[in-house]
């Protein structure tokens, strides 16, 4: 007999981009989904409305069948979480405090809701469908704006003493090193993300180095935009621009100095990359990968699988779905 499906509503409430979706949670399928910018300039009351009009969306286009219902609705946002009430406590790249998000979203839906913060949902979503299925203790690490990880051990999350575990962007990798957003010096984030990689051609662009992103650079500059896109990157690399390859070769092998760390300290099952650079430019994601393996001690070093995402963009709504899905006390096979 076919399994019965059932269904989540799932949402990625991230710095960029905020991402909906309707998932099939006994499948890990996408049914539907909407995104939008999400403008966190325009303030929180916009960020709410803006969730709820991209959520409604998702679920007007998926056409669940007659008589279905969802099981639950489960959010990924970026920023420090108070998970059990439901709260956004403080998500600086939304510049939101202290956002109800979960209570808003259980008066609109009328369904339980679980919030999470955006990378150890992403996490969940590729141990329950991507690429970290049939691992039970694992690390998932974006590489974005900044450096975030969701720790799998045991096959559930987790979290740590202040919730904070995970936070691999605020390694040090650079004793006295360049100043890191978090008010400490030499974190891996700061010579890293794609934040890193921006300053770090920018810079060089500044000084006089050519590079085919020469007018890219100026356009950005121009716009205020603070990040160059991880396509326009790739592209350049393709095209043989001797910049853009010593920066992103950098960048990739303090990455792995950083993968080293987490490999020697927790042994995992594996580790999995994601983020727009880690998926789009090869050289990244293998330089990184060549610098973790001659650095981390042998017997990791050898035997450990670095893998990339297997859900793409997708990863964290498929998580947040399932994070509420099994709040509302759905079991997924293991
Ligand atoms: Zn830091």
């Amino acid at each position: 007999m076919p399994k019965q499906k059932a269904y989540a509503l799932g949402i990625d409430l991230g710095g960029t981009k905020t991402l909906a979706a309707v998932i099939d949670i006994t499948s890990g399928e996408v049914v539907a989904s909407a995104r939008k910018r999400t403008r966190a300039e325009r303030g929180q009351e916009f960020i709410s409305q803006h969730t709820i009009e991209l959520a409604t969306a998702a679920l007007e286009d998926a056409k669940l069948p007659h008589g279905t219902e969802l099981v639950a609705v489960g959010v990924g946002a970026a920023g420090q979480i108070d998970r059990k009430a439901g709260v956004i406590v403080d998500g600086p790249n939304l510049d939101v405090h202290d956002m109800p998000i979960g209570a808003l979203l259980s008066k609109q839906f009328g369904k339980p809701v679980a919030v999470g913060n955006d990378v150890e949902v992403a996490a969940l979503g590729e141990y329950v469908y991507g690429a970290g299925k049939g691992y039970n203790n694992f690390v998932c690490i974006f590489v974005g704006t900044g450096i975030g990880s969701g720790i799998v051990q045991n096959g559930s999350l987790y979290t740590g003493l202040t919730g904070t575990a995970g936070e691999v962007g605020h390694i040090t990798i650079a004793a006295e090193g360049r100043i890191c957003g978090c008010g400490s010096r030499g974190c891996l984030e700061a010579y890293a993300s794609r934040t890193a990689i921006t300053k770090a051609i920018m810079a060089e662009i500044h000084h006089g180095r050519s590079s085919v992103l020469a007018d890219e650079a100026e356009r950005q500059l121009k716009a205020g935009e603070a990040i160059i896109r991880s396509g326009i990157l790739a592209s350049a690399i393709q095209q043989k621009d001797e910049l853009v390859i010593e920066i992103v070769s950098e960048a990739a092998n303090y990455l792995g100095y950083g993968l080293a760390s987490v490999l020697n300290f927790y042994n995992p099952d594996c580790i999995i990359l994601g983020g727009g650079v880690i998926e789009a430019i090869d050289l990244l994601f293998e330089t990184a990968v060549h610098r973790t393996r001659v650095t981390a001690l042998t017997a990791p070093a050898k035997k450990t699988p670095i893998l990339r995402v297997k859900l793409g963009d997708f990863s964290g709504v498929v998580g947040a779905a399932c994070l509420a899905a099994q709040g509302a006390g759905y079991q997924f096979p293991t």
